[in-house]
């Protein structure tokens, strides 16, 4: 063990607590409570999206107002804790800790109808959704996630997840997060083979997750007690691995000690599951064929079409394009001041964790009752976003931070910096009751 280990295993079962309970653990506390005083209005709010952002929203929204009428639209039955996915793709967790009812999160005042909107009309003040019914609203809250585009992976499907094929890929859902585990294990005890892992060349929503799917996957290679058989590689576009310089280096330096191939500028491009090859665009060269044994696909991320074709998405010409548009500090449109936005479909340099929809949410509450009271808006999301990053079953370090990289440490006494097995408690015991308070709107 280091000499500075130890600070983090002297940490007392209060401060674990703390940690636990505390706002910090998915955000620092950044924003004065909102007033207890309920807002009186009439208005009809609509949500899109009943994941995080949506349900913290309406959770927030029953409380803070006094007369609204209230909707959400959603089809999903089940809520899902994705941060607890890669858990369950290493074999830490069974999947039925990462699911409850969404209807077991929204207050009894909100509306929910199962569908989903296809069309934007802010022009109308209208959705349109895929039950052919529009909606009108006075408020639009859009907190609609983002789409996994495994199809944008020729020959890539999600049924081969799983499969026996040695496909694996933990963001599809949490079923193929559990099948992603079994395809792991399965590959491990063949005894040798390549593992072929991928960042995608678009944003994606944690982007901590393919490197701590490599890293738990390397703990088990290494456990096996037979390393030296297996292969293990990396594919990067952009030749990082994380966006923050410190963790990118530490990152880089680990897969090195670790034995892990990288190949920077490497884009999936397809997959043949019958004959186990990928094939990649690289950049100034040929496109490159691996055999594997296992791959562990992250495919390109975007928003859905109804977003992408809407007035409310930033433009070809802009940064960001195809996102949701929102000023980053306000997450207001600014085009249409009575539409919101929350969570991963929102376009911003950083974000997309559940981390940031909680900063998020404080600073959507207080300018939204801001906004409807004829108040300038002064709250300010400052670009936080965090996650633990898992750097083997066991350790993790917990990586915090806002606008240009900048660090925003919730505790003085974990260094974020450094990886520990504190960090790792949090992420396997802590953060998902903390999680289950932020849908509730209570942090
Ligand atoms: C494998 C994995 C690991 C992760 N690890 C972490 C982590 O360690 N830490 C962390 O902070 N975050 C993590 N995240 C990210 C985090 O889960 C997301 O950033 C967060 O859930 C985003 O919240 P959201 O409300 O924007 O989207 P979601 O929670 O995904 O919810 C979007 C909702 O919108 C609905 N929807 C979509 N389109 C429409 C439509 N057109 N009409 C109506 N409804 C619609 C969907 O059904 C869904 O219920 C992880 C995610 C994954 C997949």
């Amino acid at each position: 063990m280091s000499k500075k280990a130890p600070i983090f295993e002297q940490i007392s079962r209060r401060s674990l607590l703390k940690l636990g309970a505390g706002a910090g653990v998915v955000g620092p506390v950044g924003l004065a409570a909102t007033s207890a005083q309920a807002v009186n209005t009439n208005a009809h709010i609509v949500i899109v999206g009943a994941g995080a952002g949506g349900t913290s929203m309406a959770n927030r929204f029953s409380r803070a107002l006094n007369g609204a009428r209230i909707t959400i639209i959603d089809t999903r039955e089940l809520h899902h804790y994705q941060p607890g996915w890669t858990l369950v793709a290493s074999g830490v967790w069974n999947k039925t800790k990462a699911m409850t009812r969404t209807s077991d999160w929204l207050p009894s005042n909100v509306n929910w109808i199962k569908s989903t909107v296809v069309e934007y009309d802010p022009d109308n003040n209208r959705v349109v959704m895929q039950n052919g019914q529009s909606l009108d609203y006075d408020y639009l809250i859009v907190a609609s996630g983002l789409e996994l585009r495994y199809d944008l992976v020729e020959g890539m499907d999600v049924s081969l997840i799983g499969a026996g094929k040695g496909v694996g890929s933990v963001y599809a859902s949490i079923d193929d997060a559990e099948k992603t585990n079994d395809e792991i294990d399965r590959w491990i005890a063949s005894g040798r083979g390549t593992g072929l892992f991928n960042l995608p060349p678009t944003a994606l929503k944690c982007a901590g997750a393919p490197l701590k799917m490599t890293f738990t996957t390397l703990s088990k290679l290494e456990r096996s007690g037979r390393r030296d058989n297996f292969n293990v590689e990396f594919m990067t576009p952009s030749g990082r691995l994380f966006g923050v310089d410190y963790y990118n280096d530490f990152v880089k330096q680990r897969f090195t000690d670790q034995g892990v191939t990288r190949n920077d500028f490497w884009t999936l491009k397809s997959i043949d599951p019958d004959a186990k090859k990928a094939t990649y665009a690289v950049r100034d060269g040929e496109d490159q064929t691996k055999d594997y044994d296992f791959i562990h696909v992250v495919p390109p991320m975007t928003a859905s079409e109804a977003m992408i074709n809407s007035p409310l998405a930033f433009t070809a010409e802009e940064s960001f394009s195809g996102w949701m548009n929102v000023n980053r500090e306000t997450l207001q449109n600014p085009h249409y001041p009575n539409v919101w936005g929350i969570g991963d479909v929102v376009g911003m340099p950083i974000n997309k964790t559940a981390a940031s929809v909680k900063n998020q949410a404080r600073v959507l509450e207080e300018n939204f009752l801001a906004h409807l009271q004829g108040r300038p808006l002064t709250a300010r999301h400052n670009g936080y976003t965090s996650c633990p990053l898992i750097t083997g079953i066991g350790k993790a370090m917990l990586v915090e931070f806002g606008w240009d990289g900048v660090f925003l440490p919730s505790f003085s006494f974990i260094d974020p910096t450094k990886e520990s097995w504190t960090v790792w408690v949090m992420k396997e015991r802590m953060l998902r009751p903390a999680y289950y308070a932020m849908l509730e709107g209570k942090i």
